[in-house]
């Protein structure tokens, strides 16, 4: 929430000798490289350098700040795209199986000797077709519960594994509610059937499995419906080509595209993430949109990269990557999450000034967040004093010789509250709140975390409050010296602070003659 100078110059491209030079000019003392500014400091400073930190700000959320460096769809660059499939089924029913199998076939392809790598994701070229279909290895994994949160869903179609052995049981059916509400295409596998020596037995295990799936409407496509059901063998092989080509077909049905090429924006999201000894930070991204090549700079939360690395499942250095396709890459400043979004930026540059703006949206959000649960717990506070005070009986009495808030009750000295931290205005508001007497009384108009910004001074001015800073370090001449003659008073001790509101409520007390 708070930015430091060698932050902000990291951020922006400004040298910190120059930024120290300029504060200082600005009227900042004693700025070093660990001085920290507050986010208004931070727009002001931006602001000077003509970064501008638009005002549009507080409309934008963290997750739509990135969305104007999108591309607008162009049809054109539209080009066929690999399915991209997840397995699901009842625990032990065979989808680590089924993965193993799928992998270690394709090793005849990774001839260069490289070690598969689990990176969350890999390809398999179909051995009938020739076509490539992605396999998400991870579907139980934290990211894919985040972006199903979201509801983004990466996956095209689901393999539901079902065991010849077992049918349909309770994960099975979550598995199927979860491909129904996610919109996913599915081929259902009948998997084990190597488990029947006897043809017959064989043939009578998979008739139940069809039966119970008929009898939980999946409509598959012996009842007119369009869900394929393939029995096969993962440990024998048995079929699996069938099943491979089942998928093919299938997303052929859907036609499956995306816009590929160097001029559209890469868009994808972060599969696993990892910081290693060697590498530093790593990160599995799957495209979705354009086309990943070294040097590309990319936006991911609050942190981007400049591609240094792209590595394929075979631990192979590769060129570039494609929609569909999960890649290693390596460059990235701070480790990005697993399961968020990741969009193209066009420099460094770019990429700083909107993650920037992020880290602006999340402290406003943050900010009005802090008041919010503030006026919350100052609203439950007053609530239950209320109530003990009914309940003692002490209200009516109370009630006669003061009459409370109204036009012949005490005067009201308004005040408005800022700090460094929530903490600090939380604890100030409760020790001034109750503050004064029957003649006057000190009233908290706005308590918040942050340097005084325009909202403050406006509300300063229409309600004639005088502005209490705690620790916020200098503030900007404009405040201090402002045209409206709104009092401000900076304290570092909140005792200080204590005595000042004390002293301004006393200069309130009418004059006795
Ligand atoms: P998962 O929990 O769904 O990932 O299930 P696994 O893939 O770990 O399989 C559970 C057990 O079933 C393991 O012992 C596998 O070797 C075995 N298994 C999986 N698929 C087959 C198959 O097609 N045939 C046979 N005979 N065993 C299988």
């Amino acid at each position: 929430s708070y930015t430091s100078v060698s932050d902000l110059s990291n951020m922006t491209s400004i040298k910190i000798e120059k930024l120290i030079r300029d504060l200082t000019k600005m009227g900042f003392t004693n700025v070093t490289h660990n001085y920290i500014l507050s986010r208004e400091y931070v727009e002001l400073v931006l602001s000077s350098y003509n970064y501008k930190v638009e005002d549009q700000t507080s409309s934008l959320t963290p997750e739509t700040v990135y969305e104007e460096l999108r591309s607008s769809v162009n049809p054109k660059n539209l080009k066929k795209r690999p399915p991209i499939v997840t397995i699901m089924g009842h625990v032990d029913h065979g989808k680590t199986t089924i993965l193993d199998y799928l992998r270690n076939s394709t090793i005849v392809s990774n001839e260069h000797g490289g070690i598969t790598q689990h990176i969350g994701a890999f390809q398999v070229k179909t051995p009938i077709s020739k076509r490539t279909i992605t396999f998400l290895d991870t579907p139980g994994h934290a990211a894919f519960l985040k972006m199903r949160e979201r509801g983004a869903t990466i996956t095209d179609i689901v393999i539901l594994v079902i065991s010849a052995e077992d049918s349909l049981m309770p994960q099975t059916l979550e598995a199927l509610k979860h491909a129904r509400n996610s919109g996913n295409q599915m081929v259902v596998a009948i998997t084990k059937i190597d488990r029947f020596s006897n043809p017959k037995q064989r043939e009578a295990a998979i008739e139940k499995v069809n039966l119970d799936m008929m009898n939980h409407e999946i409509p598959i496509e012996r009842i007119g419906g369009d869900v394929q059901v393939v029995p096969i063998s993962a440990r024998t092989g048995e079929n699996m080509e069938l099943l491979e080509e089942s998928i093919v077909l299938l997303s052929d049905v859907m036609d499956l595209k995306a816009e590929s090429g160097p001029q559209t924006t890469l868009e994808g999201y972060i599969l696993e993430s990892e910081m290693k000894k060697t590498t530093g930070n790593v990160s599995t991204i799957l495209v979705t949109k354009g086309e990943l090549r070294k040097g590309k700079v990319l936006i991911c939360g609050n942190t981007y990269c400049k591609v240094r690395s792209i590595k394929n499942e075979n631990g192979q250095d590769v060129s570039k990557a494609t929609p569909a396709q999960a890649v290693e890459i390596t460059g990235w400043k701070d480790l990005p999450g697993a399961g968020d979004e990741v969009i193209e930026a066009k420099n460094e540059a770019t990429a700083k000034k909107y993650v920037a703006k992020r880290l602006a949206v999340i402290q406003t959000a943050r900010e009005s967040e802090n008041v919010d649960r503030l006026n919350e717990q100052r609203a439950t506070k007053a609530l239950s004093k209320l109530k003990k005070v009914s309940e003692s009986g002490e209200g009516l009495q109370n009630s006669e010789n003061d009459p409370g808030v109204e036009e012949n009750g005490p005067k009201k000295v308004n005040f408005i509250v800022k700090g460094d931290v929530s903490g600090s205005v939380e604890a100030i508001v409760e020790s001034i709140a109750s503050l004064g007497n029957e003649e006057v009384k000190c009233n908290i108009v706005t308590a918040s975390v942050g340097v005084p910004n325009e909202n403050d001074m406006k509300m300063a001015r229409i309600t004639g409050s005088k502005l209490l800073c705690f620790n916020l370090g200098p503030l900007p001449h404009e405040i201090v010296n402002n045209k409206d003659e709104i009092e401000v008073a900076q304290f570092n001790v909140i005792y200080k602070l204590i005595e000042d509101v004390t002293e301004t409520l006393t200069d309130n007390l009418k004059p006795i003659y």
